[in-house]
């Protein structure tokens, strides 16, 4: 914990450790980067042996606390882990702590945590994104070699582009969401964060792939070209000669000016380098964030009916019955955020209102859905700037949630369409990171991979 924490503050102290060696670290401790520290060693050799990761607090690790950076769940212990955990502790990995995220993934700049916020080690006065905000610090600060996040609306590229370094949400059924506590399950996808495109791809071989226990999840062969889950680092080598890179202009058009002059260098780098470039417009684009929340909050308000303090959560106590039971642990355990989501989510599913809300958001995914299927009949990968503004400083945005919706208009498309991104340093505008997305058909990590590696900066 550090010393930022808010008066929100749930910490219990690093003490859910598996092995008892919570400790912390001064620099990360600064940053505010975890809510628990702890060292769980994987299997000796593999591709990560010697590796450090840091995972989010929204991924299961048995017998080390996992919040989900809210009061509800201080005190919970899973007793098992997510797939991705195992395949990390399978490759070797040690992991080094449970890094610290908006409360339950809701935000883009990790200051909805009831653990306090964490800060952008590029400037500390500065937010470092979200909700994946202490993974990506974790590794910009160089805590970690490695992180995993996860992406719902944006929430790995966004902290990624503000701390300047890559990460990688995958194709929907890419990789294994079995033990990722839900927020919206049906856009959300655990993803790699590293220093470079090759680590971010290595640490996506290590974690993708179909899993029994994840009926989402895809089996190999459905990249665009066949391509299998595996083979990403490899794909980093570079090469963009005669790749067609389309330009998604309606996501320059609203960016900060300093943003755009960054990103339009990268493209102009691609061309230099045989990539073809060319202008694409989709029409459904403008509709994105309003089908993006209204689909994401009606989830969430599913998805988080199960902390009730019986299933769940912090007990509400004996008194009354079930029902003011339930509220006084839902009252006490989330955060404004959180309640303004499930309340929203609540109403746009409720009868009357489904048709008019629920229903429209869903026509809206499947128009955006079709409108990024026929952009890849023209082109190999999508560009635009990850973000349309440069982090804003801690305590700014968080006031309009209005304002902190709109910042996702870049990344939330994406998650829609279930297509895989990657977001890659290029440059800094004022001192400050910049960061590129490039989006591949499904299942076309690989080419975004390759395009990335290209323009890393
Ligand atoms: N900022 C978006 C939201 O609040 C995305 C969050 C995420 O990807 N977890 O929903």
């Amino acid at each position: 914990m550090g010393e930022n924490a808010s008066d929100g503050d749930a910490d219990g102290g690093n003490t859910d450790c598996a092995d008892g060696s919570a400790g912390t670290n001064a620099a990360a401790d600064d940053l505010n980067v975890f809510i628990t520290a702890a060292t769980v060693e994987g299997r000796s050799g593999g591709p990560l042996a010697g590796r450090t990761v840091a995972v989010k607090d929204n991924i299961s690790t048995a017998g080390v606390r996992t919040t989900c950076g809210s009061a509800m769940l201080a005190e919970y212990v899973p007793p098992y882990d997510a797939t991705v955990v195992e395949r990390l502790k399978d490759a070797g990995a040690t992991i080094i702590g449970k890094t610290n995220m908006d409360e339950f993934g809701m935000g883009g700049t990790t200051e909805t945590s009831r653990f306090g916020p964490t800060r952008n080690p590029v400037d500390p006065k500065r937010v470092p994104g979200g909700s994946s905000g202490g993974s990506a610090a974790a590794v910009a600060a160089g805590e970690a070699d490695l992180a995993l996040g996860s992406d719902t609306g944006g929430s790995v590229r966004n902290p990624a582009a503000f701390c300047g370094v890559v990460g990688i949400k995958p194709t929907y059924g890419l990789v294994s969401r079995y033990g990722l506590v839900a927020y919206a399950n049906s856009l959300e996808q655990i993803g790699p964060l590293a220093p470079t495109v090759e680590e971010a791809a290595a640490l996506l071989d290590v974690v993708a792939g179909a899993d029994e226990r994840d009926a989402t999840t895809r089996k190999a062969g459905d990249g665009p070209g066949g391509e299998t889950e595996s083979g990403y680092a490899s794909a980093a080598d570079g090469d963009v000669a005669g790749t067609t890179v389309g330009v998604l202009t309606d996501l320059t058009a609203g960016a900060d000016e300093r943003v755009v002059s960054v990103f339009e260098d990268a493209i102009a780098d691609l061309e230099a380098e045989g990539a073809e470039v060319r202008e694409v417009s989709l029409d459904s684009i403008e509709h994105a964030v309003a089908a993006y929340y209204v689909i994401a909050m009606s989830e969430a308000s599913s998805n988080l009916a199960r902390f009730d303090g019986v299933r769940y959560g912090t007990p509400g106590g004996f008194e009354g019955d079930w029902n003011d039971a339930f509220a006084r642990s839902r009252e006490a355990g989330f955060g404004p955020e959180v309640k303004r989501r499930i309340l929203l989510g609540t109403y746009a599913l409720s009868a009357g209102y489904h048709e008019k809300y629920y229903e429209k958001a869903q026509d809206a995914r499947a128009w955006i859905e079709r409108d990024f299927e026929a952009a890849f009949e023209d082109v190999d990968v999508l560009a635009s700037p990850t973000m349309p503004v440069l982090p804003p400083k801690l305590g700014e945005s968080l006031d309009d949630p209005l304002q902190l919706y709109l910042v996702d208009a870049n990344t939330v498309p994406v998650n829609l369409a279930d297509l895989p991104a990657i977001s890659v340093p290029v440059g800094e505008a004022d001192g400050l990171p910049v960061g590129l997305q490039l989006v591949g058909p499904a299942f076309g990590e690989h080419r975004i991979v390759r395009t990335a590696s290209a323009v890393e900066g």
